[in-house]
């Protein structure tokens, strides 16, 4: 018998706006919502999204008459089972509708690379396995014993077998009492280690472990200084869910900030751990998904993207550093990891701990007005806070000191070297020398591509744009007045810290840790592993050393240029600078030894330092609020930016003004703000300021669908979290 004939509507694999929306074929056969087709679009072949199903008796050319117009078939589905769950569904159309993006671009984000709706679907890979088959045959004692084993096991991968029996499963499969067949590779679920031993709860972390458990609310702001013990309450929790048989799901920041958190998870739970971030390859994400899709990892521990992995039965969500950037995507969907995250939670009525020493104001204010519920853990496990002592360096400069390494800074490394203690050098600028400038017109390199300053990198005697990756020599003559002065370089980097520290310190073993040496594969993880086994004295870093690092023998931690980041431009710079300073603080004295602190600041006043030296979250949460309320800016206010990018600065203005003219509501329009040229793109944007987001989301989804469909390279960003 002929199947139905069904009416199916699909998404479309194409990053146009004005295709954001559902195109009709038929189909005779099976298909279900949440497969991927291929259909002819236009002239193209392109991949679509199973959005509905609809059987119906008439036919082809009767639904041709009646929607009045051409109805294609759909050339061939694309997956055996639906890749999506109703609730991930949901979740894209969310997702969507808080972001302003395309349906296609939510569900890109949401799938792994090989799942993706992509016209190009690559193959996953497979693997041989061998089961008994039910041919009655003869076999030798040595035969039936391996046939017995394999039956028992209902299945074997054939490379086990093989290694196992050898030549005996040769002949079993000769006889056809066992048969060869093929299966799609699946990652084991991490299998457990098991080494680090449960703690048991101090009275503060069991305080907080009962307000949790014991509350009907669902999400809490866990705000405890670094080394108060959230990590060992997370544990707990989920430890509490999955011997409920849940899923447990553990957000970190990006996972090269992160390597001791999944060593420290895949130590301690015995559950089968499955891990996702983006250094896997797209094999290996396809690999935990599926592991997680079947319910075999009960525990993960992930990046951003692991937020929407397939889970059956989620029982706790925790999201760690949840202030953390990393969180936020920047390209589209620019979405926020914690709202998924909410709306999962909200799914699987399950809790949700935001957790962070420094919470982003926005978490923290909701958390005053109740609407997360708040625990804190004030004091660190081993009860002593770090000694924070602040250098003015305008001082030390003043007499005569270095502008590098105070006299304090350099006394206190002598101490550590001395106890053959560690110490951790934070500054947050790569290179050797900041920038150079012209001795004749006084101007800064600037990098040709973007608008920004290049950094002079000793080692190589060359420039390089650290925004756009660009690299030059250093030019003989000054591209701004012809000059052949020369330059004079100004500023310093952790290049430069790291030659000081040589001449200071000869004996010290030193490391540095930056974007200039973490290129290579593991890089990273190989400079942590080597500090940890104390095979060096200093380590120097960017920020990527501020965070999450939990060493024992590190009793001090230097910063050095504390203050640059409070004088940048964007709304939120001083809590970031705050964020930093806080983070770094909490790598010193984090076991039994007493930590120091020193924070090199030319402006000691600043609150976002004087707070740090304090450990003053509170206090700083009041007079940053105190800022953004005079400037009306979040958590006050929402913003959305809509940032057009062209080649030409006049095309992207001219976008830019055609936003700005048809956005006008109970908000402010701010624009058209021209922005620094990136890469070659210049850039134009449109802000919108005001405190209905609702309102604001609707206007611009109605621009969007409307007059402005046809904007090319538009980035709309929800909430963005840098306004650069
Ligand atoms: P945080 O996540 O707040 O920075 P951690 O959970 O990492 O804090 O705890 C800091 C240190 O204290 C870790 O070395 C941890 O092993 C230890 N620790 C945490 N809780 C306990 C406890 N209840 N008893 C003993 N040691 C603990
Ligand atoms: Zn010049
Ligand atoms: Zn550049």
């Amino acid at each position: 018998m002929k199947s139905m004939m069904k009416i199916v509507k699909c998404w479309i694999e194409h990053p146009a706006r004005d295709l954001d929306r559902l195109f009709t074929y038929l189909y005779e056969g099976d298909i279900e919502p949440g497969v991927r087709v291929s259909v002819v679009f236009g002239k193209q072949k392109l991949v679509g999204f199973v959005e509905s199903v609809e059987e119906t008796d008439k036919t082809r050319e009767e639904l041709e008459k009646e929607m009045n117009m051409p109805l294609k078939m759909v050339l061939s589905v694309l997956d055996e089972q639906p890749l999506i769950t109703p609730e991930l569904h949901d979740l894209a159309m969310y997702m969507r509708d808080i972001t302003l993006s395309t349906t296609i671009s939510c569900f890109q984000a949401m799938l792994p690379a090989k799942l993706k709706p992509a016209s190009t679907a690559k193959k996953a890979v497979s693997e041989r396995w061998v089961c008994v088959t039910e041919k009655e045959t003869v076999l030798t004692v040595k035969q039936l014993a391996a046939y017995q084993d394999i039956r028992d096991k209902g299945e074997m991968k054939y490379s086990e077998a093989r290694q196992k029996y050898a030549s005996v499963l040769a002949r079993l499969i000769e006889k056809e009492a066992v048969r060869v067949f093929e299966k799609e590779k699946e990652a084991e679920a991490q299998a457990p280690v098991n080494t680090e031993n449960k703690k048991k709860l101090n009275e503060l972390q069991q305080r907080a472990f009962d307000e949790i458990t014991q509350s009907d609310d669902t999400v809490f702001l866990m705000r405890g200084v670094t080394g108060s013990g959230k990590t060992e309450v997370y544990f707990h929790l989920a430890e509490a869910a999955l011997n409920k048989g849940k899923q447990v799901l553990i957000l970190v920041p990006e996972i090269s900030l992160t390597p001791q958190m999944i060593e420290r998870v895949s130590r301690r739970f015995d559950s089968s751990l499955a891990i996702y971030h983006s250094g896997l390859s797209e094999q290996e994400k396809y690999e935990q998904y599926r592991i997680v899709c079947s319910g075999k990892a009960r525990i993960v521990v992930g990046t951003r993207s692991s937020v929407f992995l397939p889970f059956m039965n989620l029982g706790l969500i925790v999201m760690d550093e949840e202030h953390d950037s990393s969180y936020k995507q920047d390209n589209q969907p620019a979405y926020h990891c914690r709202d998924i995250a909410l709306f999962r939670g909200r799914f699987h009525h399950c809790k949700v701990i935001l957790g962070s020493a420094t919470p982003s104001l926005e978490s923290y204010a909701r958390a005053i007005r109740k609407v997360y519920h708040l625990v804190t853990l004030p004091e660190r496990i081993n009860g002593t806070p770090p000694l924070i002592t602040v250098t003015d360096m305008k001082a030390e400069i003043r007499g005569k000191g270095s502008y590098i390494l105070s006299s304090v800074l350099k006394e206190k490394i002598a101490v550590s070297l001395e106890k053959k203690q560690q110490a951790i050098l934070l500054l947050n600028r790569r290179g050797y020398h900041a920038m150079i400038r012209c001795r004749s017109c006084q101007e800064t390199l600037k990098c040709p591509h973007c608008d920004i300053s290049m950094s002079w990198h000793r080692d190589e005697n060359r420039m390089k744009c650290h925004t756009c990756g660009t690299i030059l020599p250093v030019p003989m003559m000054c591209p701004s007045c012809g000059s052949t002065a020369g330059f004079a370089a100004y500023g310093y980097g952790t290049q430069r810290l790291e030659s000081e520290l040589h001449a200071v310190f000869p004996e010290a073993r030193l490391l540095r840790m930056d974007a200039d040496t973490t290129t290579g594969k593991n890089a990273h993880r190989k400079i942590l592993e080597a500090f940890g086994r104390q095979e060096a004295d200093i380590l120097v870093g960017t920020q990527m050393i501020a965070k999450g690092l939990d060493y024992p023998n590190v009793s001090l931690v230097g910063i050095l240029n504390a203050d640059e980041g409070v004088a940048r431009t964007d709304f939120r710079s001083c809590e970031t600078a705050f964020d930093l300073l806080m983070q770094a603080s909490g790598r010193s004295g984090r076991a039994d030894i007493p930590g120091e602190v020193v924070i090199q600041a030319f402006d000691p006043q600043h609150y976002a330092v004087a707070c740090a030296a304090s450990q003053d979250y509170e206090q700083f949460f009041v007079k940053e609020m105190a800022f953004r309320h005079a400037g009306m800016y979040p958590p006050y206010t929402y913003l959305i930016t809509l940032t057009v990018s062209a080649s030409k600065q006049e095309e992207a203005d001219i976008s830019a003004m055609r936003i700005k003219n048809a956005l006008h509501g109970n908000y402010r329009t701010i624009g058209i703000l021209p922005l620094l040229k990136i890469n070659d793109r210049c850039r134009s944007r449109v802000m919108l300021q005001g405190k209905d987001l609702d309102e604001m989301r609707r206007d611009v989804r109605t621009f969007l669908d409307g007059e402005g469909r046809k904007i090319r390279d538009l980035r709309v960003d929800v909430n963005p979290l840098v306004l650069e």
